[in-house]
């Protein structure tokens, strides 16, 4: 479980893809779902604003052809008009006519008034003063004179064939009531129209029935087709001179239906018809065409969609930064949720260890307490035993010694036996030179016995002190006063068995600190094992026995060196061991040593056992000096 979870924290290729991908998507949808959106709706308030401003624009002009529209009828009233078209040689009629028009002409603001006769000839025109007087002109070619004849009312658009200045022809037949004898025209002017377009800002132009901008708010628009002209309205603009002498290019490439209300084309413009227009090429652009009432002329707007792809681009632009700072919002906080899941998994991890921890603690602390009681019990035991031990290597010692006293009670009766019985003939031979009354040898007899009483008494009272349980206090004493003791206790022995003993260092006055009646029992017991090993397989050989004490600066040393087998190998690993003996039941109990270095040990000191180059055992007994001899020995 704990393993899925960590599994979850981790980074997956999911969490790349939802972190990533999924908003580099989400982005750019939302980018291009808004600005089509957004574009869409400019577009369609675009066309709705600059569609009111182009009806307007439309309205105005067929009002300002309107104002012009009943001139040309006011000439069929005139009775001098019909008196010249009849009269045409008649000056007289003529140059009233002239007059007549010229008033009109500047009452109205009209460019020019004038008559054609049937054939096209012009007899009058209100600028018959003017250098460029239309009198004698004339204009059959053009097409209002044609439509007129026919019976057409049409406005023209052209540019004057004798002035060249562009205007609106507005004719009208004349007629004796049978035919047509004459034709009435009025040119007006539309460069106000088209001024007011250019201050507008807007791209509004005027076209003819071809497709021709003859107006244009766009000065260098104008005179340039919407689409492609056919040879035959080329040349027949050409012949006509409509639009001057030169051949009509096409403003775009663009498809442009005139009839079509509104359209959006994609507009590539040449650089010369660029300026004052977009800056883009090619350029969305929105076309609205409004008809005129008098004519086929149709008004045309053009608008640039740069502003509504703008805003639409902003209003994406915001709209992508604002789903950014969403996205950007959400996944802070998944990713906060996440760290706040890991770190609670963390919590819940580290709690789980630090109770496994505690309960191992808790298992442990238990476990040592169980073994500390178990080893105080041990410890209790192991005193309780050691006491019983103590008690038990006293009542050895106590033991060893009554053995050893056995084994000394032959050698101390023949001890005693010997003076015992040397008093016995010394007491007879006194009774008897009592009789023969010699006091002086008599004398000498009973000192010889109280010698030889003394003597006993000395043994039994060295019996006596061996015998009983040391429980006296440590005190300083001498070392060889110890030796002695031990030698004088093992004089029969020795002497028994034929032991030479040689001491060394008898005279030293060394003192030592513990218990001499202990230590001597130690130096009786290694002179015990010496005569029994020197009495072993010892076929011949001389024993000796070399007892040296030896003194160091702060140490003193009894060495007891024998002349027997030494020690074996075995015996050597084993010899301080309570039980060890090498001798025959009953013999021996192998606790002299054991005990032997027990009680050199409570005085400080050490007993050691090795085996001598030329044969034989050395045990040597060290032991500190007193303060006292120590002190003695420094001022030497
Ligand atoms: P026991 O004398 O009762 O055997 P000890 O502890 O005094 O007990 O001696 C143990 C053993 O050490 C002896 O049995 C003997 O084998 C060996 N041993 C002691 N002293 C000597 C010695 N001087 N030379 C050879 N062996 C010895």
């Amino acid at each position: 479980m704990a393993e899925t979870r960590e599994h979850r924290v981790r980074w997956s290729g999911r969490d790349a893809v939802l972190l990533v991908a999924l908003p580099v998507l989400c982005l750019t949808a939302a980018w291009l779902v808004t600005y089509q959106l957004a574009l869409r709706s400019n577009v369609a308030s675009e066309t709705q604003l600059n569609g009111a401003k182009l009806d307007f624009v439309a309205a105005s002009l067929d009002s300002e052809l309107d104002k012009y529209s009943y001139l040309p009828e006011l000439l069929t009233l005139q009775p001098d008009v019909h008196a010249l078209l009849n009269q045409r040689s008649d000056t007289a009629i003529q140059a009233r006519l002239n007059h007549w028009l010229r008033e009109m002409q500047v009452r109205s603001h009209a460019s020019a008034i004038y008559l054609l006769d049937e054939t096209g000839l012009t007899v009058a025109a209100s600028n018959y003063l003017e250098s460029g007087s239309f009198v004698g002109q004339n204009y059959a070619f053009r097409p209002y004179y044609v439509q007129a004849i026919r019976g057409e009312r049409r406005p023209f658009y052209a540019i004057g064939a004798t002035t060249g200045e562009p205007g609106c022809f507005l004719a009208v037949a004349i007629s004796d009531g049978k035919r047509p004898i004459g034709v009435a025209v009025v040119k007006v002017s539309l460069a106000d129209i088209e001024s007011a377009w250019s201050k507008s800002g807007a791209a509004i132009s005027l076209s003819d029935e071809h497709g021709v901008l003859f107006l244009s708010s766009v000065a260098n628009w104008r005179y340039r087709s919407l689409g492609p002209l056919s040879p035959a309205v080329q040349q027949a603009m050409k012949t006509t001179r409509q639009y001057g002498e030169g051949t009509i290019l096409p403003l775009t490439d663009a498809a442009i239906n005139v009839a079509v209300p509104e359209q959006r084309v994609t507009m590539t413009l040449p650089a010369q018809y660029r300026s004052g227009w977009s800056r883009q090429s090619p350029s969305d652009t929105l076309v609205q065409t409004r008809p005129t009432s008098l004519s086929d002329w149709k008004v045309v707007m053009f608008s640039a969609l740069d502003g509504a792809h703008g805003a639409a681009v902003g209003l994406a632009n915001s709209v992508a930064l604002a789903v950014a700072l969403l996205w950007l919002a959400v996944a802070s906080w998944r990713l906060r949720q996440r760290g706040l899941y890991a770190l609670a998994v963390s919590r819940m991890q580290l709690q789980r260890a630090s109770d496994e921890l505690e309960t191992r603690i808790t298992t442990r602390t238990d476990a040592l307490m169980e073994a500390n009681a178990r080893l105080q019990e041990r410890i209790r035991e192991h005193a309780e035993v050691e006491r019983v031990l103590r008690a038990t290597q006293d009542e050895l010692v106590q033991a060893g010694k009554m053995t050893l006293l056995g084994q000394m009670a032959a050698g101390v009766s023949h001890e005693l036996n010997q003076p015992l019985t040397a008093m016995r003939a010394l007491s007879a031979n006194t009774v008897e030179l009592l009789n023969q009354r010699r006091t002086d040898e008599v004398c000498g007899n009973l000192l010889a016995i109280e010698g030889l009483s003394d003597r006993m008494g000395h043994i039994l009272s060295q019996l006596r002190v061996f015998a009983r349980r040391s429980d006296e206090g440590f005190a300083p004493f001498f070392v060889n006063a110890a030796l002695d003791d031990a030698v004088r206790l093992m004089e029969a022995p020795l002497r028994a068995h034929h032991v030479k003993i040689t001491r060394t260092g008898a005279t030293l006055a060394t003192t030592v600190k513990g218990d001499r009646v202990r230590l001597g029992q130690v130096f009786v017991n290694l002179v015990r094992n010496a005569i029994d090993a020197m009495n072993t397989d010892m076929d011949g050989t001389p024993m000796q026995l070399q007892v040296a004490l030896v003194q160091t600066a702060d140490t003193v040393s009894v060495r007891v060196a024998d002349s027997g087998p030494g020690l074996s190998e075995h015996a050597l690993q084993h010899l301080f061991e309570p039980f060890y003996t090498s001798k025959d039941a009953g013999k021996g109990l192998g606790l002299g040593l054991s005990i032997s270095r027990s009680i050199v040990k409570a005085m400080g000191g050490e007993l050691t056992a090795e085996n001598l180059p030329k044969g034989g055992a050395l045990f040597c007994v060290s032991l500190p000096i007193t303060e006292r001899d120590v002190e003695e020995l420094k001022s030497d």
